[in-house]
């Protein structure tokens, strides 16, 4: 009996235990948990794991120099994904990876439901950099910054040392974005984008802190369900008549505020914050209709900006994100550039799933095969345990909503279905919530790929 690890999320299969709930007894082998099962973490579907053995580990061995490396800017999921890719394809290629983190391995998404799962933030890391160096037969720099890329000369520069690579791909990420606000405590605010932040947000939490979460999109109601399960006072500002207003229809929004609420998150919704000054104890967040919140932290969880300045330096085309073509190559020669900094196919899509499957098709373009990037339906499940939700956006405008209820979340039997009709009565969209979500691989294959239904994902794929 193996244990096994989705490389993705952390997720830890037991073979011993099996997933009883998911229909999985105890004793089944990886290899005879069905293709249609889906990680329980963060959606990502069996065949396109990429699982590891428990306890498997590599000793460094010297990486071949003779030619310029693949140089990979990052060491998120983005930067690490393309590197195991490129090594399935070539054992060659020297690999060199810059990142300006600590480059351990760990999975973001967890980041958001890790009081649940009770890890640790130390427990969330996976790999440390030497041992993702060992298992990639890759350098890694961590705690380094780059200063500039010469593109013409196809250089980078370090600590003032210039590297020639052979191709540089782009792996940066975002930023979280900050809300304008008045107040003198604007700059304590806090956001949690990675595992420095969380780690941050954990020494600082007492017991019953009381929360408000700027922006109710699917990062603020994950953390609004984590940190209220772990007894925290949490109450939810959004300008939108309901959560995750960006990707539910209204009735599926109102079940997701029904179950927020019967956890005791406070939902301040049609809402803005408009100050938050410092309180005698914690900090006073005053909102549009004149009411202030007295709370302890303030998490500002509002969407992301893709990181584009050292692109835009180097006289790379950006827009939204770094803009590529769909091989995922940027306005210079041999710089490619995937994962939450990039914009492809005019998108800035930051999930786990685009991410590995960009991450694949620029492996095979780096080994001299040409491949450009295509999308499958991609649902992204919220893992809001309180009600667990899977949505799969529409693909175009013009369709309609309609939405199925049976059951009740509160006794634990929801099952939502909302499902978005084009007038052709093709669906191109779905919500499943609760009960709802065992239906997944049914809805996935009446959804067609994108680009087959007449246009691609809409704005709301974009992450609230
Ligand atoms: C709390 C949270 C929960 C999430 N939950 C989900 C989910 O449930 N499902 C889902 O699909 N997606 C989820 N996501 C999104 C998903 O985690 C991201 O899309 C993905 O991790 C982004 O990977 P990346 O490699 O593009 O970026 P990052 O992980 O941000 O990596 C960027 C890397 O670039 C490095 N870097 C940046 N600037 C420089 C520089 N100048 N020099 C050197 N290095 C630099 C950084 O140090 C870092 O190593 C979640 C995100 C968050 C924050």
């Amino acid at each position: 009996m193996f244990k096994w690890e989705c490389l993705v999320c952390g997720f830890i299969y037991d073979e011993a235990v099996g997933i009883p709930e998911h229909d999985i007894p105890a004793g089944t082998r990886w290899e005879d948990v069905p293709e249609s099962w889906y990680c329980p973490e963060c959606g990502v579907g069996k065949a396109d794991f990429q699982m590891i053995q428990v306890g498997q580990s590599a000793e460094p061995n010297p990486v071949p120099e003779q030619s310029d490396p693949v140089i990979i800017l990052g060491s998120g999921l983005a930067g690490y994904t393309v590197a195991r890719e490129l090594r399935k394809l070539d054992s060659d290629t020297p690999i060199l990876i810059v990142t300006r983190d600590g480059g351990e391995f760990y999975s973001k998404p967890a980041l958001s439901n890790a009081f649940q799962t009770g890890r640790l933030p130390e427990q969330l890391v996976t790999f440390s950099a030497v041992q993702m160096a060992a298992q990639l037969q890759a350098q890694i720099r961590t705690r380094t910054s780059i200063e500039r890329i010469d593109t013409e000369a196809q250089l980078i520069y370090l600590d003032g040392e210039p590297l020639r690579y052979r191709a540089l791909v782009l792996a940066l990420g975002a930023d979280a974005r900050r809300l304008e606000l008045q107040g003198d405590a604007v700059d304590e605010v806090i956001t949690v984008n990675d595992l420095e932040d969380y780690r941050r947000l954990r020494q600082k939490l007492g017991v019953d802190s009381r929360i408000a979460i700027l922006g109710g999109g699917l990062i603020g109601c994950e953390f609004a369900n984590d940190l209220r399960h772990a007894g925290h006072e949490v109450s939810v500002v959004d300008r939108a008549s309901w959560p995750l207003s960006r990707l539910l229809p209204a009735q599926a929004g109102e079940e997701m505020a029904n179950a927020l609420a019967s956890i005791g998150v406070r939902l301040e919704l049609g809402n803005a914050p408009v100050a938050v000054h410092r309180a005698a104890q914690g900090y006073a967040l005053r909102l549009a209709d004149d009411r202030v919140l007295e709370v302890d932290y303030v998490l500002c969880a509002i969407g992301l900006a893709p990181r584009v300045d050292l692109a835009r330096a180097a006289g790379i085309s950006v827009s939204g994100g770094i803009v590529t073509d769909a091989f995922l190559q940027t306005s210079a020669r041999n710089v490619y550039a995937l994962g939450d900094c990039a914009q492809v196919h005019d998108l800035v899509l930051p999930y786990v799933m685009p991410i590995m499957l960009q991450a694949r098709a620029l492996a095979q373009t780096l080994v001299g095969q040409a491949t450009p990037v295509a999308y499958p339906s991609m649902p992204v499940t919220i893992k809001t345990s309180v009600l667990p939700t899977i949505v799969a956006s529409p693909m175009s405008a013009g369709g309609e909503w309609s939405t199925e209820r049976a059951g009740r979340w509160d006794k634990g039997i929801a099952h939502v279905k909302s499902i978005y009709l084009d007038q052709q009565n093709q669906m191109l969209g779905f919500v499943l919530m609760g009960g709802g979500t065992k239906e997944k691989a049914e809805l996935q294959k009446r959804r067609p790929n994108w680009g087959e239904a007449g246009g691609g994902p809409t704005a709301v794929d974009k992450k609230a």
